[in-house]
């Protein structure tokens, strides 16, 4: 058996499959059936080095950790985390370092309802570094007033700065939309809802493969009853 935190892992498994993992851990998280991550047990898995299946732009806010709302343990996320999930070119760097260095299969900007970030940006807040940061939600703010798609309905600038990040992402990193392109990595926008702690996986640019489908399969049984 393949380790889980290991090379191995990361080279069989599928971007669709790394998005069913986010997609599953937060149905886990939502009906509080979270997985028992021993940590000491992680630790000694992942001494000699990380394998994390997924990487992860969000905010900032302290009720949107990562690893607690997608039910991950240790190793399993790179978590990049800024106020409003804005793009910028550390962040590109990092997100290039993941998906091309190390190997993770899945790209998610994640958003959630209620930031703060976004917030002061509609107020037009000016102070310090926050001047810079802001300006740089000016963008989705302006796009979800124009935009009327049904789901942009509530908080719908939050939306609106997921898309906008995932954009920049892609035109400004060829490594990213290269890998994307060739359907090395997937790519998820979802926005987090600080509620009920629903992840609404509202983009899903990750391309299902040949192996994805023989898994969904045999997981829902389908092969006992072909004849
Ligand atoms: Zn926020």
């Amino acid at each position: 058996m393949i380790k889980k935190h290991s090379k191995e892992y990361l080279e069989t498994l599928t971007p669709y499959r790394a998005y069913e993992m986010l997609l599953q851990g937060n149905g886990r998280f939502i009906n509080n059936l979270k997985s028992d991550h021993d940590h000491l047990e992680l630790i000694d898995q992942t001494r000699e080095g990380q394998y994390p299946f997924a990487v992860i732009l969000s905010c900032m806010d302290s009720r949107t950790s990562v690893e607690l709302i997608f039910d991950q343990g240790l190793g399993d996320l790179f978590s990049i985390r800024v106020a409003g999930n804005i793009v910028n070119n550390d962040i590109l760097a990092s997100i290039e370092y993941a998906v091309k260095y190390v190997g993770s299969k899945v790209l998610m900007v994640l958003g959630h309802t209620e930031c703060g970030a976004i917030r002061s940006a509609k107020q037009g807040i000016t102070d310090g570094h926050l001047t810079d940061l802001l300006n740089r939600i000016q963008p989705s703010i302006t796009k979800a007033m124009l935009d009327d798609k049904e789901y942009l309905f509530e908080d719908k600038v939050a939306y609106a700065n997921v898309e906008n990040s995932l954009e920049e992402i892609l035109t400004r990193s060829k490594i990213v939309k290269d890998m994307f392109e060739n359907k090395q990595i997937g790519i998820v926008g979802g926005v987090y809802n600080v509620e009920n702690g629903q992840v609404d996986f509202f983009k899903n640019l990750t391309k299902k493969m040949k192996g994805d489908k023989q898994l969904v399969d045999t997981q829902s049984k389908k092969e006992l009853t072909l004849d």
